[in-house]
């Protein structure tokens, strides 16, 4: 897999771990692009034949997201396609990762299971359907990589909350001239 990474989002780590937790089984020899969008929202593209113009005829998909999206975000259902719901940019990439790494495995897959209702070899309410599993599933495990930048943020703000709170037992404990019974 080569990645060609023009994002301002999204940094190398980040994507690889994101592809490799997304990527359908059967499906090898891609590259991924991902690109920025000026209008709010995504776009993707799958090149399930390759195109010797983009990519010496290798199979490739293309993600754009825009960098000023607003989320939550919702792709509206529309025709062939289901409603989905996304929380976050991270959400956002592995949406169209999933969706259009999917479509490779259509290609490859020709007679596999599709999702309820899918029509066709290419469908995108199964590329969709499969979306969704995958971002249901990246809520639910995240990746190594992410999960470490979390925890490392956990520490810090609870280091700093600790240090807050410390500081504001110092204020409170002002000197008192005390004369407690028994103390010399
Ligand atoms: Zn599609």
């Amino acid at each position: 897999m080569k990645l060609r990474n023009f994002s301002k989002i999204y940094d190398d780590q980040t994507a690889r771990e994101i592809i490799r937790l997304v990527v359908p089984s059967y499906v090898t020899n891609y590259d991924v692009m991902l690109k920025n969008r000026g209008r709010k929202g995504a776009r993707g593209k799958a090149y399930v034949d390759g195109s010797s113009y983009h990519n010496g005829g290798h199979q490739f998909v293309v993600v754009s997201v825009a960098p000023d999206t607003i989320y939550p975000y919702t792709f509206p259902k529309r025709k062939g396609y289901l409603e989905c719901r996304i929380r976050n940019e991270l959400e956002m990439l592995v949406h169209m990762l999933a969706h259009e790494l999917r479509h490779l495995w259509q290609k490859k897959v020709p007679r596999g299971h599709r999702v309820w209702g899918a029509r066709g070899q290419y469908s995108e309410r199964d590329a969709d359907a499969y979306a969704i599993r995958m971002v249901r599933k990246f809520r639910n495990e995240g990746t190594p990589y992410l999960n470490e930048l979390a925890r490392l943020r956990r520490v810090i703000i609870d280091e700093s909350a600790k240090k807050e709170k410390e500081n504001q037992n110092d204020i409170s404990r002002k000197p008192v001239h005390s004369s407690r019974p028994g103390s010399a």
